[in-house]
């Protein structure tokens, strides 16, 4: 008798367990049918959640010198229609002087040598976007150095492809408006991190933006007292603004 307990006893637990799996899944099949394609289905990536990897940042390229992305190395021929965290606004808008679409199709140019990490119209208000990111020498980091991206937006056109890399003054694209939407001007940002998101222009937080203009300010290379010294005052020129006066 205990013999054949031994035998049914397993059959029957077997019997019982094939038992709930059938009713689950029962239940549960037709609900996975009846779901919307768009829950079954992958769908294209989502910007917002892109990290750049441990070892695509190990290889972005050094950026230790900034300069100026539109206009001549030291921004002359442009001025700052709109600056960072004024009216909530997230970046600088960097206009040609002559205002409205006088820097229409001007060239644009990489703030520092970086990799191109997203190129492309991300949002209606966005229009041609690139984001650059680059490896900035910072002793207060870990592996001393900071990932910090530059962000150029509204462009007429893009001339550079995702992952190219690109030298400091190298051409992005050119000055745009967005299709139409503003007179041309360079939306330009400077954020912190790793995270690769378009995101917005502006917000009632600066999130991870920092002041673009300061920015390139204290990344214009050496310090002042490293640089060539001023022109010396001499004799003579002392002597001809004594006479001028
Ligand atoms: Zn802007």
């Amino acid at each position: 008798m205990s013999r054949l307990l031994k035998i049914i006893r397993p059959l029957l637990t077997l019997a019982v367990a094939a038992i709930i799996v059938w009713t689950l899944w029962q239940r549960l099949a037709p609900q996975f049918e009846d779901l919307p394609a768009h829950a079954t289905q992958p769908k294209p990536f989502d910007a917002a959640f892109i990290r750049l990897s441990p070892r695509e940042i190990a290889t972005l390229p050094i950026a230790a010198r900034f300069d100026h992305p539109l206009g001549s190395p030291n921004a002359a021929m442009t001025y700052n229609a709109r600056p960072f965290r004024i009216e909530r606004h997230l970046g600088d808008d960097l206009n040609g002087i002559g205002g409205e679409n006088s820097d229409l199709d001007d060239p644009v140019f990489a703030a520092g040598a970086g990799r191109v990490v997203y190129s492309g119209v991300p949002g209606p208000g966005w229009g041609n976007l690139v984001i650059l990111a680059h490896r900035v020498p910072d002793a207060e980091c870990p592996g001393d150095f900071a990932v910090v991206q530059t962000v150029y937006a509204h462009l007429e056109k893009i001339t550079v492809r995702p992952n190219q890399s690109v030298q400091r003054g190298e051409e992005l694209g050119t000055a745009g408006t967005a299709g139409g939407q503003y007179f041309a001007h360079l939306h330009f940002e400077v954020r912190q991190g790793p995270y690769i998101n378009p995101s917005v222009g502006y917000a009632d937080a600066p999130l991870n933006r920092i002041p673009p203009h300061a920015f390139i300010s204290q990344h214009r290379g050496a310090p002042d007292d490293q640089g060539n010294p001023p022109p010396f005052l001499g004799a003579e020129e002392v002597e001809i603004e004594a006479q001028n006066k």
